[in-house]
């Protein structure tokens, strides 16, 4: 081995480690900021790669060329990386993220069509017979079956979470159907790499966009968070194939470490949710979108109240439990949010925040916009470590908050969230809710609660009623 391909090597686990550490600095909030900078210098390290590559390693072939175009590819893409972090709103960050699956994926294809086509570019030794090693073609050819799947897949996420695509696709032997393309796909898979015809690898690139599509479409309402996790994962494990083929231990480090992450996280979802994974990946469950919301508008039997009211109430508890949602990320709430916090504990109040892990539309979701608001770590406990206290609590007071607190989850067995675990807030002595109307969440079913004899509702945008309650606890004060 010579220094530099020594060095190489050696920058290749530092990088890895380095993403180790990102890793682990990202599981908790206090540590987050580290993990971010962490990740941030591996992946410093590793866009220097291409640029180092074209001072050594190019040799005879036009260096100052290869230099030119790759500082253009990095600076483009870095900027467009750039301008889009700058105006992505938070609330829109998971279709964010979907979108940048697909082009991890699509990445995957284009890289294995490359190899295909030009394999000696990528210092792959074509045999007598001008074919690829048989390893080398399934290694390529399933890394490019799961970008193609990751792909489609990803574009769908992505036109559900912006609300682009309103509709599961569901219809009869679906499930069939995609078992029958799945071995369909398998078969080709054998067949490319023992023959490596052009025409059947078109075939397996367009099955394996249309079995993305076909698995991704049925999934909708509740189960999207892990679906979004899921295809992080296939896009880790797109690229750790493609590592293989190229023989790139990063990429394969890297792969990884993505896909194992992500297929970790999808099952901590699940098991958020009580589901199986396996039945969150065939689809079709939990998908009634709308088909269940009731007109709640027509009910009589819901007790509105009025910001006043709502100060009376919350000023006058001994403890008041606060459960964020979706709502209070649209609203940027989470600042006046502290403030009435701070207001209630100068007056002895006990405060908690209760986040649910699929709160919001992303993991993490509520933990980001509360530690951006200086909300102390302590004051913030997951579901399980804070449901059995609600039935001691005065005030459960819910913004923006709607499928992660709906008891039919519990009770109703025809609901397509039946099951999913939900914060106990029906069990404080009052519930009060801050949202727009009696409209639906995310799983577009009706919330019974709104009706339970303990919930009263405050109508109005999070920030707006947020803003209102504190001036009228301040003017009593
Ligand atoms: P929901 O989507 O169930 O409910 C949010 C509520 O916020 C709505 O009912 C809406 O009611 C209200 N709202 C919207 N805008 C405002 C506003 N400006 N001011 C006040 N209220 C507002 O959110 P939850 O957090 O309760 O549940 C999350 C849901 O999202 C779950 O179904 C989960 O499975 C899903 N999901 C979660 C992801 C994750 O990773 N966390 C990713 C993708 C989906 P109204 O219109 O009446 O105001």
């Amino acid at each position: 081995m010579t220094y530099l391909a020594f060095l190489v090597e050696l920058l290749f686990v530092a990088v890895g480690v380095f993403f180790i550490l990102a890793l682990r600095g990202l599981s908790s909030a206090s540590t987050s900021h580290r993990g971010n900078m962490y990740g941030a210098a591996g992946m410093l390290i590793v866009i220097s790669f291409p640029l180092l590559s074209c001072i050594f390693w190019s040799g005879s072939q036009a260096p100052g060329f290869h230099y030119l175009l790759t500082l253009l590819a990095i600076s483009a893409g870095g900027g467009i990386g750039y301008r889009i972090a700058k105006c992505t709103a938070m609330t829109d960050l998971p279709q964010l993220i979907a979108a940048f699956h697909s082009l991890v994926g699509l990445a995957a294809v284009c890289i294995a069509v490359s190899v295909y086509l030009a394999p000696n570019l990528h210092k792959i030794s074509v045999g007598n017979d001008g074919l690829i090693p048989f390893a080398n073609a399934i290694e390529m050819s399933v890394g490019a079956t799961i970008g193609a799947l990751t792909f489609t897949g990803s574009v769908v996420a992505f036109g559900k979470l912006h609300g682009l695509i309103r509709r599961a696709l569901i219809f009869r032997g679906q499930h069939k159907i995609n078992l029958l393309l799945g071995i369909v796909i398998l078969l080709l898979i054998g067949l490319f790499s023992s023959y490596q015809s052009a025409c059947v690898f078109t075939i397996l690139l367009i099955l394996a966009c249309l079995i993305g599509y076909l698995l991704i479409m049925p999934i909708g309402g509740a189960d999207m968070p892990v679906i979004v996790s899921m295809l992080n994962s296939y896009s880790g494990w797109t690229a750790a194939g493609i590592g293989f083929t190229l023989n790139n231990t990063l990429l394969i480090i890297v792969g990884a470490l993505v896909g194992t992450s992500g297929a970790i996280l999808s099952s901590i979802m699940c098991r958020g949710m009580n589901r199986s994974l396996f039945n969150v990946i065939i689809g079709g469950v939990g998908t009634s979108s709308g088909a269940q919301q009731s007109d709640t508008s027509q009910r009589r039997d819901v007790k509105v109240c009025s910001a006043e009211d709502a100060a009376y109430i919350i000023q006058n508890a001994g403890s008041v439990i606060i459960v964020p949602g979706y709502g209070m990320a649209v609203s940027q709430a989470q600042h006046i949010i502290r403030e009435m916090a701070d207001a209630l504990k100068k007056r002895d109040i006990t405060v908690k925040y209760a986040i649910h892990p699929v709160a919001g539309r992303m993991p993490g979701h509520m933990n980001v916009l509360l530690a951006e608001a200086n909300i102390p770590y302590e004051e913030v406990y997951e579901l399980d470590d804070i449901n059995h206290e609600f039935s001691n609590t005065d005030v459960a007071l819910v913004i923006g908050a709607n499928d992660i607190t709906n008891p039919a989850a519990k009770t109703d067995k025809t609901s397509p969230i039946y099951g999913m675990p939900v914060l106990d807030v029906e069990k404080a002595k009052t519930v009060l809710f801050i949202k727009r109307s009696l409209g639906a969440g995310y799983a577009g079913i009706d919330n019974p609660l709104f009706c339970y004899g303990n919930t009263m509702l405050v109508l109005g945008d999070a920030k707006k009623v947020s803003e209102s309650i504190l001036k009228e606890m301040q003017s009593d004060h």
